[in-house]
């Protein structure tokens, strides 16, 4: 087979991108690019009951922030659009009728409460060739009788006609072949005629077929309606184009069993969205990765790791890395244990790793909401360069470092009882006049400076350090002190021992 990749993300534009949808995505994406492919993102928005204003420019935006960009789609168009299969209406009917005229679908008229009443009836019901005889559909009226209802009005829906005892073959690059037989197949509804729109199955099939996908790569929920698909590809006689299947492990919750779901990460707080989601129904906000400063090449290294290992211990990688050794190969069938912690240390790896510049632009909310303003960019990028190995997420930058922002207005209780003697105030006062004596306030010369004073006059070295700590920084934490006074103006230094002397309480012994 020589055909040019070409593979989809088909989201349903029903509310924010969880965290699984995002993986897809990924893969599909690195997928594409590894391949010299195309990627296209089709917004599958047939279920009007579902639609979520908001939810569809939501998915573009948290992918594109990711730095996950299509070939093709609702924005970049494309040869094989529309893109939005609300506006693929009359392209589905052809294929609906397709399959009613050779037999292999036909319509039914069943109302929800026969269809109750036949649940009630027969145990175990399904809609399948033990029981559609007994409904009324095309299959058992007479012609004029379904001409008639249709031409007054009556709702019906296509179903699918799933021939049974027939053994059907998924075959799944990571799951080989999955073998069902067709009986546990339900006749599946592809058609509704109440809003003359395809089911999820029909438009999906019609699609991936005319938009020549050659893989399709999904979460494993998808797995059970894969059977159906392969009968809809046969009964289109598409069977030697149908896209190959690949079926991604599901994500579990971090602890216990199951689907990892939004109420974990409520309790655990850790977001399953990329970006922020506010309700447009009940107004609540979902957290997401981007405000809670993470940034998008650790999402991609940690849910790229999800259900992928690169078959060694590598664990940083970034996009091109990954486009270099993904394979499925390597994709695990079982599923991947939502491990958000190790999420927040490949943030902390990427934060190190990443340009003050940039983190400084990242901060700047963090900053003005805390009443800093108009900071020189220079300053708050090297600021930020003293303190990021000790930051997890972006705002941790601003509890590490407010110091460097904003002098103390409180001194921990701990260290000034262990810290602040009697004799502190004066050593003080003398340390003041030292660091005005100093011209040249680099690390390594004022260290020496301050440090030979510190010796000569035989004071205890941890006690003045300390000291002097607590008064710049207001708690004995922080980066290596000459590194703060080489950053600080000197001036700012000496008015905040000025002020500790003034406002810390001298012990009497
Ligand atoms: N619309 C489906 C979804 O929301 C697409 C599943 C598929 O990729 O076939 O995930």
């Amino acid at each position: 087979m020589d055909r040019k990749v070409r593979v989809r993300f088909a989201p349903s534009p029903t509310g924010p991108l969880h965290i699984g949808g995002v993986r897809t995505a990924l893969y599909n994406y690195i997928f594409a690019k590894q391949n010299g492919g195309d990627l296209i993102l089709r917004i599958e928005d047939t279920d009007s009951k579902r639609f979520v204003p908001g939810a569809e420019q939501y998915i573009m935006d948290a992918l594109a922030w990711l730095g996950i960009s299509f070939d093709e789609g609702v924005n970049e168009g494309g040869n094989y659009g529309p893109y939005r299969q609300s506006e693929r209406k009359d392209i589905y009917r052809k294929y609906v009728d397709q399959l009613l005229d050779a037999g292999k679908a036909y319509i039914a008229f069943d109302t929800p409460e026969e269809l109750e009443a036949a649940r009630e009836r027969i145990p175990n019901f399904q809609y399948d060739a033990h029981t559609r005889e007994s409904m009324r559909n095309s299959l058992v009226m007479p012609k004029e009788e379904v001409d008639k209802l249709i031409a007054d009005g009556v709702q019906y829906v296509v179903r699918f006609k799933v021939e049974p005892d027939r053994e059907v073959v998924v075959n799944d690059l990571i799951r080989g072949e999955v073998k069902i037989n067709s009986n546990i197949i339900d006749d599946k509804v592809l058609y509704k005629s109440a809003d003359n729109l395809p089911t999820y199955h029909l438009a999906n099939i019609v699609d991936d077929h005319l938009m020549e996908v050659t893989h399709v790569i999904r979460g494993e929920e998808w797995l059970p309606s894969a059977p159906l698909h392969v009968l809809l590809y046969e009964a289109f006689g598409w069977k030697d184009t149908m896209p190959q299947f690949v079926h991604l492990p599901l994500l579990l919750k971090p602890v216990g069993n199951g689907k990892l779901s939004k109420r974990d990460g409520d309790k655990l707080g850790f977001p399953v969205f990329l970006l922020e989601w506010k309700d447009p129904v009940t107004g609540e906000i979902s957290s997401g990765y981007r405000e809670k400063g993470y940034l998008p090449e650790a999402v991609v290294n940690f849910l790229a790791l999800l259900g992928w290992n690169p078959g060694d211990d590598t664990e940083m990688m970034s996009m091109e890395d990954l486009i270099k050794k993904f394979s499925f190969a390597h994709c695990s069938k079982s599923g991947a244990k939502f491990d958000y912690k190790k999420g927040i240390w490949f943030n902390h790896e990427y934060i190190g790793l990443a340009d003050n510049d940039r983190l400084a632009k990242l901060l700047e909310p963090t900053l003005e909401a805390n009443g800093v303003k108009g900071c020189d960019p220079e300053y708050v990028a090297k600021a930020i360069g003293l303190v990021k190995g000790r930051a997890d997420l972006v705002p941790d930058l601003w509890t590490q470092g407010d110091f460097f922002f904003k002098a103390p207005e409180t001194y921990a209780e701990k260290d000034v009882k262990k810290r602040w003697s009697k004799e502190t105030p004066e050593i003080m006062e003398e340390l003041i006049g030292v660091l005005e004596g100093i011209d040249d306030m680099s690390s390594a010369n004022a260290e020496k400076i301050v440090l030979d004073w510190i010796a000569e006059k035989g004071y205890h070295l941890g006690n003045v350090m300390n000291a002097f700590r607590l008064a710049v920084v207001g708690a004995c934490r922080g980066p290596h002190m000459f590194d703060i006074t080489e950053l600080m103006p000197k001036e700012e230094v000496i008015t905040r021992i000025k002020k500790a002397i003034r406002t810390i309480p001298t012990p009497t012994e």
